[in-house]
């Protein structure tokens, strides 16, 4: 590490070899311990401690936490018996002869001291305040080590691009509405009184506008932003690695996406074996009740409609009805159960049915009693059970009982402890319809048109080929080109094959409910494009922030974001957002009334 006009050296760099050197070295007061007049201090910089010792008390006395020094002294093995393993420089120590104070802390918040490292992140603050001191939590060692984590994971996707003969290329912030589902964030022009840009969803336009452009490989660490109601692990602006390439159909994407994935994992020495699992988006939906599966366990849902074919139970006449085996789940007490109902409930369903397989082919619980003799005898065998499990169930709609059943897959396996940070369980989903309906109450996804339609990935996407011919006639069943790479149950980035013809792209929109006026208003530069010879294109985007603490192990994105915003959009830190000044609102021209009403 280079030398700067402050420091000789940094921490971590002082070892053994140094010993009877001189050093400088210039960092932050971490911890101090004194002992009979000798004050040893663990100096710390971004590499991490070196213990200094002070025997001058004057020079000494002031020093408090996250003081910034400078510090000259001479390196020595620290006496027998001192040394700590446990620090990279912990056979040495340096001797201060001189010492400058170069900032003075006030008493802090909460404690940034590395010795936190080793104990229960308990001892942090809320969330707020570590939001609004956010760069006293930056200093912590954990957070120093996502950030340059994610700094390495971007030059490998980059050296990998670029070895593909990818361009980067940077396009604009303040731009027309690009719909991926969400609400838009806007931007008054003061230039132009009454209208206003939009932030991009995604750059998603631009890029097939790229393709147009003769790009034939691009990418770009892209801004996105998106107006959703606030859930716990999302961000009003993230980041994505966002990809296009000319002349391709979705396998080339899905194997060049591997290849970035695979030099990503290997900055932290994990090898992923390529090519990477697939699974139908049908598949995963029937076997694991998630378009997000997480792999790392098994147990599937196992369905039980044709075995509740004729039941007498009410609940089970339905046009699904499907299990999931809690293994060993015979054991839990009753009021666990009833705490399954609460957690049930909490995810919008009516409860959560359950049998108990006990001793000697007994069936217990409360659905029990309602299910034929011939039904009890068979279950055990049905659902692949022994005796001493249990099994849930789900009876409704085929997806909304899916969904509930995924989720308790989870929860068990997590309960179970079968869920491990540093297991890596990709797979590829595939083969998505290309239309979901606009009613769904679990979904909150802002429909792109005026129709029962919206779309599944984005208005973009190509419909597959056997579709092509009818997918505006029966879009309930409709499929496209479309694909998502999952990690752990997480969905780290999708994609798809894009629409590239005019034809095409009007009979999709039609479909939404976007009729030829509107789309011209709307989308009118892209269908223009599309009509002096646009290249068969397609790509696929990378959540940054979402990738980056996956590998990393972060419990939420925000510890991978330097800035987060806190619940709510709010920024605990500059205080954004805030109102405006008067002057700001007249001059921005936010107010403006096009047809003068309010003059
Ligand atoms: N623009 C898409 C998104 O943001 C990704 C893609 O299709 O490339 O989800």
């Amino acid at each position: 590490m280079s030398q700067t006009a402050y420091r000789t050296h940094h921490a971590t760099e002082v070892t053994k070899e140094l010993i009877g050197s001189t050093v400088t070295l210039a960092g932050w007061v971490d911890r101090r311990r004194d002992h009979g007049g000798v004050a040893f201090i663990d100096l710390r910089d971004s590499t991490g401690l070196v213990q200094i010792v002070i025997y001058d008390e004057e020079v000494a006395r002031p020093l408090r936490s996250e003081y910034v020094i400078q510090v000259e002294g001479e390196v020595r093995a620290r006496p027998e018996g001192n040394e700590n393993k446990h620090l990279a420089t912990g056979a040495i120590e340096v001797v201060v002869d001189r010492l400058t104070v170069l900032s003075k802390a006030d008493a802090l918040p909460f404690q940034v001291s590395t010795a936190l490292e080793n104990e229960s992140e308990n001892r942090l603050p809320g969330e707020d305040v570590r939001l609004k001191y956010r760069y006293l939590d930056l200093r912590r060692p954990s957070m120093q080590r996502n950030l340059k984590l994610r700094s390495d994971m971007t030059r490998a996707a980059r050296h990998a691009l670029e070895d593909m003969d990818f361009t980067e290329v940077e396009t604009p912030t303040f731009i027309k509405s690009t719909p991926e589902g969400a609400r838009d964030f806007v931007v008054p022009a003061r230039l132009v009184p009454g209208a206003w840009y939009a932030l991009p969803q995604s750059p998603q336009l631009l890029k097939q506008l790229l393709m147009v452009g003769g790009v034939e490989r691009y990418y770009q660490l892209a801004r996105c932003y998106r107006d959703e109601d606030f859930r716990a692990d999302r961000q009003p602006e993230f980041t994505q690695l966002d990809m296009e390439m000319s002349y391709v159909d979705q396998e080339d994407v899905m194997a060049m996406a591997e290849k970035v994935i695979a030099a990503i994992w290997k900055t932290q020495g994990i090898d992923v074996t390529l090519p990477l699992p697939r699974i139908t988006w049908h598949d995963a939906m029937d076997k694991y009740g998630s378009d997000k599966p997480d792999l790392r366990f098994g147990n599937p849902l196992i369905e039980l409609t044709d075995y509740f074919r004729d039941t007498p139970f009410r609940v089970f006449q339905s046009p699904y009805v499907g299990a999931v085996l809690f293994k060993g789940g015979a054991a839990t007490p009753r009021r666990q159960f009833d705490a399954w109902q609460d957690w049930a409930k909490q995810r919008g369903a009516k409860g959560l049915a359950y049998v108990v397989f006990g001793e000697n082919g007994e069936l217990k619980g409360p659905v029990a009693k309602n299910l034929s003799p011939q039904e009890r005898s068979g279950l055990k065998a049905a659902v692949g059970a022994d005796e001493g499990d249990a099994v849930f169930f789900a009876a409704g709609s085929r997806e909304s009982s899916q969904l509930l059943l995924g989720s308790v897959r989870v929860e068990l396996a997590r309960r179970a402890g079968l869920l491990h940070d540093d297991d890596f369980a990709f797979t590829w989903v595939v083969d998505f319809p290309l239309f979901k309906r606009t009613d769904d109450p679990d979904d909150d996804d802002v429909a792109v048109g005026h129709s029962s339609w919206t779309s599944m990935h984005h208005p973009f996407t190509m419909p597959s080929r056997d579709w092509m011919d009818r997918f505006d006639k029966d879009p309930e069943h409709a499929m496209s080109d479309s694909y998502d790479i999952v990690c752990n149950g997480e969905e780290m980035g999708g994609g798809s094959v894009r629409i590239h013809r005019d034809d095409i792209q009007d009979r999709v929109l039609n479909v939404l409910g976007i009729g030829p006026a509107e789309a011209q208003e709307k989308f009118g530069f892209l269908l223009e494009a599309f009509k002096y010879g646009a290249p068969p294109h397609a790509g696929i985007a990378l959540g940054w922030d979402r990738t980056v603490s996956i590998l990393a192990g972060a419990s939420t994105i925000r510890d991978v974001i330097a800035f987060p915003k806190a619940g709510g959009g709010r920024d605990p830190l500059t205080g954004a957002p805030a109102p405006i000044s008067d002057e700001q609102r007249a001059e921005t021209g936010v107010d403006f009334d096009p047809d003068g009403d309010d003059a």
